[in-house]
């Protein structure tokens, strides 16, 4: 018998992709299912952008690049950052990966490790734990609560922060729950980390997907000091619809990009050369695709939080940002629906899939009992269907 090792063995599968995968089983044993689990835009990734790929194949980029991405990709990865955020960066600042969460892989791998401390405020994207786990370092998590917004005051960081303190995660837009810190809120935590001897690893993956008065804060730029202390990483899955690409970055000092450069030399070598013309197509190119894709985002996210707030028992605080509403169904929890009892995010999501074939991921993958996640990235048919199917299976318990 094969031995599993005790890396392997202390990593949970995605509760995310679990879900998506759950659905999947369903649907092909030809069962409707209204699935609201993964956070996948419907979209297909914009013309421009396969074309460009295409183009790239079949004029011979099919080698392998730099490990850290072709110059160009590189060039234009710095250019957005100077136009979307205003933030110088030079090549030796940038590293591509295969997909953001490769990118806060090797983030971590080449800055934390065992003793080391990393603060991460629930709710979090369901990776991060088991990412800063996997490199043997701590996460320490810092509970936010639905009356702040889901936002972690600097007293409460403060308090977290020790002599092992390596690392303050943040996520802004926040999957799951909406949020976006204002920058003035975000000064206020970062000067709180002035002190410490540690690096901010900001997660902006869904910095183009805000709604409303809510604006993206890029975090490096806040502070003359954080463009040595801060790893900004974001991808293009979420902005351009091309999660299959699987295209994300990093922007740091170039001594951390050497060192996630080394890792990734010895782990996959560079990420996929078509992936990288196409992304270079996604950043140079038209941004209306953009834009519409957020109007309908935001149309989405109005249908969405009006359908739920009509739910009995339901507490809906409205996102921001990203695609996903996150609210409290824990009044349901001690009711009977059909043969299950349910008393968690867990045995909701199950019996909710089970019996109404109605698919959430339950809060607690994402450190947030009492919550569930809905991914609003399908169509409007499928949220006022999913919803009513909801609202339906919510009447059946007793
Ligand atoms: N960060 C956050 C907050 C996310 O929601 C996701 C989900 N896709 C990622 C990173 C990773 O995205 P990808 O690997 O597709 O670039
Ligand atoms: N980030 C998305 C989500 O939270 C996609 C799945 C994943 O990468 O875990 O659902």
């Amino acid at each position: 018998m094969i031995r599993i090792s005790q890396l392997a063995s202390s990593v949970k599968p995605s509760a995310t992709l679990a879900a998506g995968a759950k659905a999947r089983q369903l649907k092909a044993a030809g069962v409707k299912v209204y699935d609201f689990s993964l956070g996948e835009p419907d979209f297909n990734t914009p013309q421009h952008i396969c074309e460009a790929a295409e183009q790239a194949a079949l004029a011979g980029q099919t080698h392998y690049t730099p490990t850290s991405g072709t110059p160009e990709v590189k060039a234009a990865i710095c250019k957005w950052y100077k136009s979307f955020h205003g933030l110088d960066c030079a090549l030796e600042n940038v590293i591509v990966s295969n997909g953001a969460k490769h990118s806060i892989h090797n983030a971590l791998a080449a800055t934390v490790g065992p003793g080391d401390e990393v603060i991460i405020p629930t709710p979090y994207w369901v990776s991060y734990s088991d990412l800063v786990s996997m490199t043997g370092a701590t996460p320490v998590l810092v509970n936010t609560t639905a009356e702040s917004g889901f936002k972690m005051t600097p007293t409460q960081l403060r308090a977290a922060v020790t002599p092992r303190t390596r690392m303050l995660m943040l996520n802004s837009p926040c999957n799951p729950t909406g949020t976006v810190y204002s920058r003035v809120e975000l000064e206020a935590l970062v000067d709180a980390m002035d002190g410490a001897d540690a690096a901010i690893l900001s997660d902006e993956i869904y910095e183009q997907l805000t709604y409303g008065n809510a604006k993206p804060t890029c975090i490096a730029t806040l502070r003359p000091w954080l463009k040595d202390r801060t790893i900004t990483i974001s991808g293009a899955s979420k902005s351009y619809a091309m999660t299959g690409w699987r295209m994300g970055w990093t922007i740091a000092p170039p001594a951390v990009i050497k060192a996630m450069d080394a890792i990734q030399s010895q782990e996959t070598s560079c990420p996929s050369s078509v992936s990288q013309a196409a992304l270079v197509a996604a950043l140079n190119g038209p941004q209306e695709c953009v834009a519409e894709m957020r109007k309908e985002f935001a149309a989405r996210r109005e249908l969405t939080c009006g359908l739920l707030r009509q739910l009995p028992g339901v507490k809906l605080p409205v996102p921001d940002g990203a695609f996903y509403a996150f609210f409290d169904i824990s009044s349901y929890f001690g009711k009977t629906f059909g043969d299950k009892l349910v008393n968690d995010s867990l045995s909701f999501c199950t019996a909710l899939l089970e019996q109404a074939h109605v698919n959430f991921v339950p809060g607690v993958a994402f450190g947030a009992e009492g919550y569930v996640r809905m991914s609003f990235a399908c169509s409007r048919e499928t949220i006022e269907r999913g919803v009513k199917k909801l609202k339906d299976w919510l009447g059946t318990g007793s």
